[in-house]
């Protein structure tokens, strides 16, 4: 359980500091009759060095210290539950001001620690793999909820350590949240608040196409796209969103976009699923699917849950399927499931434990 002083957990009763740009934080200050570069400091202390309790601000005058926590709340989140995977990754239930619960995921590899982040309170989209698709939706998240993922999380890892990367890929479809979605990657990239780097970020999508341009052209980050399937047909059944914009009106759109190269390429995320899409007819109808566009592709042998039927392929089924792709120039990896005994892995994120707690009814696989 989370030990942040009363005063600082997530409330309705004042407004959420995090749901401000670090503007927005210098104009409240104003307002509330402190000089304007107070919200810098104050950024500074909360994004920077990670400290929430204004007791701990300490060249911040006594009265600005005492005002802090009683006019806005510092945490939108408070922790729940933690879990640790054998392999060192680490899940937590996360819980908003009105009881309403997420999921992250911290993946720690080598040097880099990874942070999976939720960007909605289940999600509609409904992919027929994914275990918070078959939660249903309940509501986005706020921007405040979006940033203190990263907060929340990072207090979880060892000493010295911090959290390295940004992938979008918790539960909920980032881009049906674009607008909150923007204001949080602007504040994790503000250089006086946690300064990550443009190619630091992912933001992954199942392919609402309107929204991608839209999206690339306020925030500099890496796009992933999960496609998981070569036909329309067969996508339509696993990403549903499929039947709105179907692969060549998605793929175009990338084809076209100005915004990808060689160095910065579109990642397309692909689940094999032994006996759907694993055959090395898949294989070659991707090469040809993705032609034209600056690409490196995620294979990502399918995490079984209790939510559906899927298995990921045998080990050779998925190597020949990966080799198929590098044969033909094309770059590709194959991701291991980490953190699958925890129900952390891709797909996996539902508040398995709780369902009831996510605020919507488990409505079974889509
Ligand atoms: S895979 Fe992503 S977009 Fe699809 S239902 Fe799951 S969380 Fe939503």
């Amino acid at each position: 359980m989370t030990d942040a002083p009363a005063a600082s957990r997530p409330t309705r009763d004042r407004p959420a500091l995090k749901d401000w740009s670090l503007d927005e934080l210098g104009e409240r200050c104003v307002e509330a009759g402190w000089p304007r570069y107070r919200g810098v400091q104050i950024a500074g202390w909360i994004y920077g060095r990670g400290v929430e309790d204004p007791a701990g601000m300490t060249d911040l005058p006594a009265e600005l210290r005492e005002g802090l926590a009683q006019r806005w709340a510092l945490r939108s989140l408070e922790v729940a539950e933690v879990q640790r995977s054998r392999d060192g990754t680490v899940k937590a239930r996360l819980r908003g001001d009105d009881g309403a619960e997420i999921e992250s995921v911290l993946i720690p590899e080598g040097d880099r620690n990874t942070l999976c982040v939720s960007t909605q309170v289940g999600c509609p989209l409904a992919c027929s793999f994914c275990a918070t698709g078959a939660l249903g939706f309940r509501r986005n998240l706020r921007v405040g909820e979006i940033v203190d993922q990263v907060c929340r999380m990072r207090e979880l890892l060892p000493e010295g350590q911090r959290i390295t990367n940004l992938v979008f890929m918790g539960m909920g479809e980032p881009l049906l949240n674009r607008p909150a979605l923007v204001r949080a990657i602007r504040t994790f990239q503000e250089p006086k608040a946690f300064a990550f780097g443009p190619r630091k970020i992912t933001v992954s999508t199942a392919g609402v196409v309107p929204q991608i341009g839209r999206l690339l052209d306020e925030v500099d980050v890496n796009l992933a796209v999960s496609l998981h399937a070569t036909t329309d047909a067969l996508r339509d059944e696993l990403v549903p969103i499929n039947r709105s914009f179907p692969l060549e009106v998605l793929l175009g759109a990338l084809r076209e976009s100005p915004h990808f190269s060689r160095r910065r390429p579109v990642f397309f995320e692909y689940t094999l699923i032994a006996g759907v899409n694993d055959a090395p007819e898949d294989a070659m109808r991707l090469v040809g699917r993705l032609r034209g566009i600056p690409a490196k592709v995620n294979l990502i042998p399918m995490n079984p849950h209790a939510d559906s039927a899927a298995r990921p392929p045998a080990a050779k089924a998925i190597d020949a399927f990966a080799e198929v792709l590098l044969r033909r120039g094309l770059r590709a990896t194959v991701r291991r499931p980490r953190g699958d005994d925890i129900d952390a892995a891709c797909g996996q994120l539902h508040n398995r434990r709780h369902p009831e707690r996510a605020g919507v009814a488990a409505v079974g696989p889509a």
